[in-house]
């Protein structure tokens, strides 16, 4: 099958390609196209172009044409699937999740109408605030929820009226692809564009002066470079990046209740999830008791080719993210800590790696200061809640947190003291498309979701009409 990309509403070929790797077997199983400058400014032109009539049609319309896409998309997820499976690495169930799960995002975001708010209607004037699209959307999209979060950028851009240029990442380019084209039943021409392309890409895009704005989701170190280079014309950006989300737990909890919903927090996705748990800290008194239970699901759990029939979690989803994990895991075996490991994984040249506890390492070790984005768990003990809540938010990361206990009322104070965008008790990764989704600190800039995400591709205007 051939991957194009999509602008201006056609399959577009590159004289260039980029290789897809499938991470279960290390293996090159198709190509994608390396997008060329020529190709990046037509696709902006085009979206430029369709930008004048998108931005004028009733707002019923667009958000029907998203309710639309998203029927196509829920139509393809088998197809779909299958494929994220192979480019991505995730069990194929799992990858059918995410794909119908966005079909439904979708259509939630399509309910929404920004607000026009009169301020004033008097004898003297009127006075009304509304909203107003900005333009070209750049959305950059990461490899370990591809589907999903570009689909958190493309619905609400075009819902807003803006027209979109959308480039995932060069590990996970196909399933973006393959949307691109069939898309095209749902929008005029222009109005949703997809290009791939290697690493150079990104930095092309960022600096093109046809785009108004930026939305990035990607990691703290590029999301600095891409506000760097809006910076140049000032263009609007949305940043979600890294997180090294604490859980607490308390020692009243039910360990038979919680044991597996903390495991799969933390190791869903091989741990590759912004939010996932990647710092828990556990009360002395129950200390033991979980540590040993979570080893005991790691031995229990699968770790394997996401096509193959019961696997739990795939390999990591690309070589570079894997030799970064495998970096950490020597770092962690070299200073001597104590590595609790899971069921073995497959002895081939796919980017496996056992799911690991970490026992009680030291607080400034690595594996506790670093996003692993790998199934790398530190666990660490505390005795204080004040205590433990200064140490989940010594973290230049703000971006989620968990806190386990009956006591609710004791849960929701030590929430609101946690200081990320999102956080849960007794639950993990939930997140719904009305609420803003967003980091604190270097976990990001701007929300996603929610109407506040809505109105990030929108800008407030405010009309004054005199009277009399
Ligand atoms: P990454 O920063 O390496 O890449 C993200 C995207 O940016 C890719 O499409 C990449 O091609 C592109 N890119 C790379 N360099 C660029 C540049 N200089 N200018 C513009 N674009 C550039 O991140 P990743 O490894 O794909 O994703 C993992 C990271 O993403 C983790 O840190 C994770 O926590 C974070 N993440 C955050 C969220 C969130 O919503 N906050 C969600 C998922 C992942």
């Amino acid at each position: 099958m051939t991957y194009e990309m999509t602008i201006n509403g056609k399959g577009v070929m590159s004289d260039r390609t980029i290789d897809v790797v499938n991470p279960a077997t290390g293996e090159t199983f198709a190509t994608a196209p390396d997008c060329s400058r020529e190709q990046l400014d037509h696709a902006v032109d085009s979206a430029r172009a369709a930008f004048k009539t998108w931005k004028n049609m009733p707002i019923a319309e667009r958000q029907a044409a998203v309710r639309k896409a998203a029927d196509i998309l829920a139509e393809h997820a088998g197809e779909l699937s299958r494929l994220f499976t192979k480019e991505q690495g995730r069990p194929v169930d799992m990858a059918y999740g995410e794909i119908d799960g966005s079909a439904s995002w979708m259509k939630a975001v399509a309910e929404m109408t920004p607000p026009v708010e009169v301020v004033e209607d008097s004898d003297a004037q009127f006075v009304e605030t509304r909203y107003v699209p900005l333009g070209v959307i750049c959305a950059i999209a990461p490899w370990n929820f591809p589907v999903n979060l570009a689909m958190w950028k493309v619905a609400p851009a075009l819902v807003a009226g803006n027209t979109v240029v959308l480039k995932p990442s060069p590990f996970t380019p196909l399933c973006t692809l393959r949307i691109g084209q069939l898309f095209q039943k749902a929008f005029p021409p222009g109005v949703f564009n997809v290009i791939t392309g290697g690493d150079d890409l990104g930095p092309m895009m960022t600096s093109h002066p046809g785009f108004a704005k930026i939305s990035f989701t990607g990691s703290s170190a590029t999301g600095k470079k891409v506000m760097e280079s809006a910076s140049k014309d000032l263009k609007r950006v949305t940043l979600e990046l890294g997180g090294n989300d604490a859980a607490i737990v308390l020692p009243d909890v039910d360990l038979d209740e919680v044991a597996e919903k903390i495991f799969f927090g933390a190791f869903f996705n091989t741990a590759q999830i912004c939010v996932a748990t990647k710092r828990l800290y556990v009360h002395h008194s129950i200390y033991d008791d979980l540590r040993d239970r979570l080893a005991a699901i790691a031995s229990a759990t699968k770790v394997g080719d996401g096509s193959d029939q019961g696997t739990n979690l795939g390999p990591i989803q690309n070589k570079r993210q894997f030799e970064r994990v495998m970096d950490l895991l020597d770092d962690a075996k070299n200073n001597g800590l104590t590595l609790l490991t899971g069921s073995d994984v497959p002895d081939n040249d796919g980017y496996f790696v056992p799911v690991t506890i970490v026992d009680n390492p030291p607080e400034q070790s690595r594996v506790v200061q670093e996003e692993a984005f790998g199934p790398i768990l530190p666990m660490l003990k505390f005795d204080d809640i004040d205590d433990v809540i200064a140490r989940a938010n010594d973290s230049e990361y703000g971006l989620a947190g968990a806190v386990w206990s009956k006591d609710t009322d004791k849960a929701m104070d030590i929430a609101r003291q946690i200081e990320t965008g999102t956080v849960w008790i007794n639950q993990n990764l939930t997140l719904r498309p009305d609420t803003p989704f967003g980091g604190h600190k270097h976990s990001g800039l701007g929300v996603e979701n929610g109407m506040e995400g809505l109105l990030e591709y929108m800008q407030p205007q405010t009309v004054y009409l005199a009277r009399g």
